[in-house]
């Protein structure tokens, strides 16, 4: 099967007036010069040059062909090769025949797979605030959340498709600096690079102003906006869904709950102190679980092939509320001992009084929550990532609490409601 996907890496006004400032742009401006950049990961990307070494982009037209031919040059660097037509690079950069540069991405999933595909916006103000993420947090979790998405179905990555709506501080640089954009581009491509995804297609435009900047005299003409589509693909019938638990099933996590709230926490508080955070390098421990979490694509392609996982979802929104998801998916009820649940250090550590609803609420831990059968045999750590057994499925009866927490008081363990208190969309 092959795959064919619409992307816009085009001007918005009529194709009339399109055509005619194409033709118009001098020939050199198509494709800008390039320089070599090495970024914080290690491997070395092309860069524009800064704006004082360029002339006044004279349209929009010209800005987006200087957008697509960057991001060509950045993807060229990453592959090494052409990007148009990926040459054998890797088995996965073979699945796209055609990347960045025409109408649609065609892509090629592998015989007897089929096709899961996620979206994700990262929103300012909603998903990060400018004046406490850096470019480079934001654009490695924007990639990080498609990426949790597969990783819970137990897809690999075909292709990712990044749609940006930027105002236009954010896509200049200044002198010796690069721009927002172009740091966010770098941290997006580094975690690409690091699980082989290939960036095929997206959209660019100038975010509305916001009205009201002048007034109240910000530097901010109006918010960033990252819509990130991630295709991958699945042996046929066998992703791993939320509705395949059954009663009797344990439950287990990956990895250790709550960092990412203490540390947004702690980032709300002082701002300053995690400016210079850095993306973090490949097979060296990551100390940020908020502002760099990594996917746990190895885990889920781990328990889609071996078959252990009944259900499967990433915790985006918080345990309370992603094994609700679950056990409304598969039509159970669960109960969770407050003893199993692997707590992250940094929860400890810096709101020991509040670390439990941080693991249970806080979201954004980007871990897998999955159920296996209790004949199943599963590994204290998959792909380096620690598991663990936090509760079990039980036959649903609406007389009591859907999900119920059992905590120990007095010597004694007790239960109570455990409700979903994660992220709500919309409140
Ligand atoms: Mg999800």
């Amino acid at each position: 099967m092959r795959i064919v996907l619409k992307f816009l890496l085009r001007p918005q006004p009529s194709k009339r007036g399109h055509s005619r400032q194409i033709r118009n742009a001098p020939k050199d401006e198509a494709e800008p010069a390039v320089t070599p950049h090495t970024v914080l990961t290690g491997f070395t990307i092309p860069q524009e040059y800064p704006d004082i070494r360029m002339p006044k982009p004279p349209s929009v037209v010209r800005s987006e062909q200087n957008q697509i031919a960057d991001l060509r040059s950045r993807l060229k660097s990453l592959t090494g090769a052409s990007t148009t037509l990926l040459p054998p690079y890797s088995k996965r950069f073979q699945r796209v025949r055609l990347g960045i540069g025409d109408d649609c991405a065609i892509l090629q999933p592998p015989r007897g797979h089929e096709v899961v595909i996620t979206t994700d916006f990262s929103l300012e103000t909603v998903h990060f605030q400018r004046d406490w993420h850096t470019p480079e947090s934001v654009g490695y979790r924007c990639l990080t959340r498609g990426l949790s998405d597969l990783a819970a179905m137990g897809g690999r990555p075909l292709a990712a498709f990044l749609s940006l709506a930027l105002p236009d501080e954010l896509v200049r640089s200044r002198l010796g600096h690069a721009s927002w954009r172009d740091r966010f581009l770098t941290a997006l491509l580094a975690l690409a690079g690091k699980y082989g995804v290939p960036l095929a297609g997206g959209d660019t435009a100038q975010s509305p102003r916001n009205p009201l900047s002048s007034a109240i005299r910000t530097q901010k003409t109006g918010w960033a906006l990252a819509d990130i589509v991630l295709v991958g693909s699945a042996p046929r019938n066998r992703a791993l869904l939320r509705s395949g638990a059954r009663v009797g099933d344990r439950i287990y996590v990956t990895g250790h709950l709550g960092g990412a709230a203490a540390e947004l926490a702690l980032l709300a508080a002082c701002p300053r102190r995690f400016r210079r955070c850095v993306v973090p390098t490949p097979g060296h421990p990551n100390p940020h679980p908020h502002l760099f979490p990594e996917p746990r694509l190895a885990v889920g392609a781990w328990l889609l092939r071996n078959r252990r996982a009944t259900a499967a979802i990433d915790i985006s929104d918080g345990l309370s509320t992603d094994l609700n998801h679950i056990c409304r998916g598969s039509g159970l009820a669960a109960t969770v001992d407050a003893a199993s649940i692997p707590i992250h250090p940094l929860a400890i550590k810096s709101h020991a009084q509040n670390s439990l609803k941080m693991a249970l609420d806080g979201g954004e831990d980007y871990e897998l929550l999955f159920t296996a059968s209790p004949r199943m045999k599963i590994p204290d750590s998959i792909a380096d990532v620690p598991v663990f057994c936090v509760g079990t499925l039980r036959r649903y009866d609406s007389r009591t609490p859907r999900v119920v927490l059992l905590v120990e008081k007095n010597g004694r363990k007790s239960a109570r409601p455990m409700p979903p208190q994660g992220w709500q969309h919309f409140k």
